[in-house]
């Protein structure tokens, strides 16, 4: 599972263009593509010893391969037509080949993913390429009744692609080895030779399983080998997350992330999460609702990213990821976070501080930081591991998510966010984060800042109704005040009280299974009022996301393709 920081408003540049089947201008191509923000990502390699800069190059390379496979599994004519967009050098094929290569395709990345260039399907495929263009969700459906059990789990699986056979035309089941061959046997030995650079042995031992995986489809020993490395390369590649598979959710999309470990960063959160005891034993609810005993917590990475590909990079940005998805390896190794903390950074320059010029007295911006934003980042991710999760509802063994259904997510996202606000004042109280009041203060100030980006994802999705019920609780409260000038400030005084009072108000409802409490909740406060949607508004010039310049990764290994800039 991925966490994106995206909005998804200001989207309205498209419609003029679409609505009489004609296709976006030069200039709207441009207007299109600045909605990403093209911003630098680098990283230290000084630190690294040279066995590991050679296998760092190596890995760079390799993730090219990978941008490849995923351009070629979103759509059928997606390689020819990227071949045919570099050759046009005219200034509309060089702004139709920049937006291709930032959405990886030639369906725009926001809203309703329409085609920006003529000769291509009017929309995204929801099966993209996994499976015959022709093929219907009915048909899929019927064929697989038809098929020995040990085929239709491989027609289902992850990582295989169903085809027609080209004589008989009937559905057959291609593994990715197969599909994809040329590519990940050239990946394969890419990540063979890297691992005879590294003098890591689990990095190395990473990529010898994960290589031989390529070529045999079986990620089981490589996605335990992923679980335990320990390297100041930290890699992700491979097939993994199925959102492109909207048909079924069955096909893996390949990506990857290279990325180097900050160690100063994975030690604060390891810091951190050894006093998740102590902070769900202060918890503002009733004693008998904590967890006298959480249990293991699952490893936390932070790193600087130095590339991204394929399904690692279109459209919005990955900020951080929770792997492997294998429900086997999960049982036996748990799960690892990783913090994109460079890709935070970018947003948080690209975004959030333009939306804190609108949203804030210009008294209040200079306490927007970063360290206050990565910090609540982290405390929310940390938070989803306390509180009430198992529960009993009339003396019946049962879970918060099985008993809140439909509203399970926005009540979870909500609680995370300000139960890690809870979180950090607590480690402010004990000593454990210094700075003091101006630090709090800090905390607050871009928490409010930052509720104004989530809230631009809109209140459909869990995370931006999380918000707005938040946002309105805090207004209620007078923590938030709302200025006449359309700006929001924080009390002070007030808002230590509102964020103790909501995450009683949250995990009590979260402890007693309370549907109906949570759904009365999000049904008063799950709302953008007039207050709030004139400020937000004001935020459509500012970018959705950013685009990534790889200026490490060019430096280390200057890239052949003919892109436009
Ligand atoms: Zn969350």
């Amino acid at each position: 599972m991925r966490l994106v920081i995206l909005s998804l408003l200001a989207l309205g540049i498209m419609d003029s263009a679409m609505q009489a089947q004609s296709y976006p201008s030069t200039t709207e191509l441009k207007q299109m593509a600045a909605q990403f923000a093209p911003t630098r990502l680098a990283a230290d390699v000084s630190r690294l010893d040279a066995g590991d800069r050679r296998a760092l190059v190596k890995l760079i390379v390799a993730s090219r391969l990978i941008d490849d496979i995923f351009l070629e599994q979103m759509w059928s004519g997606n390689l020819a037509l990227y071949s045919q967009l570099k050759k046009d050098a005219s200034p509309l094929g060089q702004a139709r080949l920049h937006l291709f290569w930032i959405c990886k395709g030639p369906w725009y990345a926001l809203g309703d993913h329409r085609a920006f260039l003529p000769g291509v399907p009017a929309h995204k495929l929801p099966g993209a390429n996994f499976y015959p263009a022709n093929m219907t969700k009915p048909g899929f459906e019927k064929w697989l009744q038809t098929l020995p059990k040990t085929t239709a789990d491989q027609a289902t699986g992850f990582f295989t692609v169903i085809r027609r056979n080209p004589k008989m035309q009937q559905l057959e089941v291609v593994p990715y080895h197969t599909e994809y061959a040329s590519f990940l046997q050239r990946a394969a030995a890419l990540l063979e030779s890297a691992a005879t650079d590294t003098a890591n042995t689990t990095l190395r031992r990473f990529l010898r399983e994960r290589a031989a995986a390529f070529v045999n489809d079986d990620y089981f020993r490589s996605d335990v080998a992923w679980m335990d490395l320990d390297s100041p390369i930290e890699i992700t590649i491979g097939p993994y997350e199925t959102y492109n598979d909207e048909l079924f959710g069955y096909k893996a999309s390949f990506e990857s992330y290279v990325c180097l470990r900050d160690d100063a960063e994975t030690e604060k959160v390891q810091h951190f999460s050894q006093l998740l005891q102590q902070v769900e034993n202060n918890l503002p609810i009733d004693p008998r609702y904590r967890n006298p005993k959480l249990g293991a917590t699952t490893p936390i990475r932070v790193v600087n990213e130095i590339f991204s590909a394929g399904d690692g990079n279109h459209g919005v940005q990955t900020a951080a990821f929770n792997l492997p998805n294998d429900e086997r390896v999960i049982a036996q190794k748990g799960s690892k976070k990783v913090m994109l903390k460079n890709v935070q950074h970018a947003k948080f320059d690209s975004t959030l501080i333009p939306i804190s010029t609108v949203v804030l007295p210009a008294a209040a911006r200079a306490d927007v930081d970063f360290d206050s934003f990565f910090t609540h980042i982290l405390a929310h991710e940390l938070s989803h591991g306390i509180g009430p999760h198992e529960i009993g509802v009339n003396g019946r063994a049962t879970s918060v998510r099985l008993q809140l259904k439909e509203v399970y997510s926005a009540i979870e996202e909500a609680k995370a966010d300000v139960t890690g606000l809870f979180m950090l004042q607590y480690f402010f109280d004990h000593g454990v984060l210094p700075g003091g009041e101006p630090a709090e203060h800090r905390l607050y100030t871009t928490y409010l800042a930052s509720a104004f980006r989530t809230l631009r994802f809109g209140i459909t999705e869990a995370h931006g109704r999380g918000m707005a019920l938040q946002f309105n609780y805090f207004l209620d409260q007078g923590a938030f005040l709302a200025r006449p000038d359309g700006t929001f400030a924080v009390d002070f005084t007030k808002v230590k009280a509102a964020v103790r009072n909501l995450t009683h108000l949250l995990m009590t409802i979260e402890a007693e299974g309370n549907y109906g409490a949570a759904q009365k909740l999000l049904d008063q406060n799950a709302v953008i009022r007039p207050v709030v949607s004139r400020t937000l508004e004001r935020l459509h010039t500012i970018p959705v996301d950013i685009e990534p310049l790889f200026v490490t990764a060019e430096e280390l290994s200057p890239s052949q393709r003919n892109r436009s800039r």
